[in-house]
């Protein structure tokens, strides 16, 4: 199964985001092969939902709360995500590792949360240039997936994306072969810690209609986080077509 995602992060009003859901979700159908994913905002997700016209559009969330429930302004939880109709929510992205001060700790008791909402997590992990740079990729890599994870956790309903930091909004993506090695790294680390085999991997940072094919094409890749991209429904159809 392929999966392509759409991170929207906080780009577009409501009127917007319907506009690009209903013109993509009229372009690209998911199908039992391959699959698009959309993640607006929240204030969003509640009226694209409901729409008749996206009945067959899989939504998912940026991001949830670490508590469940109770005196936490301004959160949402896994549970009130999965009520809105969510299947999907990602965590760990590198903007919220920044901006939010999140650590494998706050990230455990998301993942605990999720679990437990029974919808799937899209887990961000990626190094930053100056790991890149002194070859410290894997490394960093995995301490991200080490003790976060929480017992018991369902690790048929996780996807890892890989997202070098460095990548991410600037239109520059590690070479093919690095891709490859890190996402190869990532499926042997889960079925030697975790034996699980072949977790999916996504593909992030830069991923636009000139590299898709050469990103998509490599063995351990099954497909790809998209963000400045999912913002035109050309790009992101374009894209979606050439996932195979
Ligand atoms: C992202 O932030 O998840 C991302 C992949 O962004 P972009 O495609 O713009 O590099």
């Amino acid at each position: 199964m392929k999966l392509l995602v759409a991170n929207w992060k906080m780009n577009l009003g409501i009127k917007e985001s319907l506009s690009l859901a209903s013109h993509i979700s009229r372009k690209i159908k998911n199908n039992k092969n391959k699959k698009f994913i959309l993640l607006p905002t929240l204030h969003t997700l509640a009226t694209l939902i409901k729409q008749k016209s996206l009945n067959e559009v899989l939504f998912g969330a940026q991001d949830c709360s670490q508590f469940d429930i109770g005196a936490y302004t301004g959160e949402v939880s896994a549970d009130m995500i999965k009520e809105m109709g969510c299947k999907y929510v990602l965590l760990g992205h590198s903007e919220r590792r920044k901006n939010n001060h999140e650590n494998n700790k706050v990230l455990r008791k998301k993942l605990t949360l999720v679990n437990n909402a029974s919808i799937k997590t899209i887990f961000c992990v990626g190094e930053e240039l100056i790991a890149y740079n002194n070859k410290n990729s894997k490394e960093t890599i995995r301490k991200q997936l080490s003790n976060v994870f929480p017992e018991e956790f369902d690790f048929k309903k996780l996807v890892i994306a890989y997202e070098p930091v460095w990548a991410i909004g600037k239109n520059k993506t590690p070479k093919m072969h690095e891709i490859e090695s890190i996402s190869n790294f990532i499926k042997k680390l889960f079925s030697k810690k975790y034996a699980v085999s072949n977790i999916p991997i996504l593909y992030g940072g830069s991923v636009n209609t000139n590299n898709s094919k050469d990103i998509f094409f490599l063995k351990n890749i099954d497909g790809a986080l998209v963000g400045g991209a999912s913002l035109k429904a050309s790009e992101f159809i374009k894209i979606y077509d050439t996932l195979n």
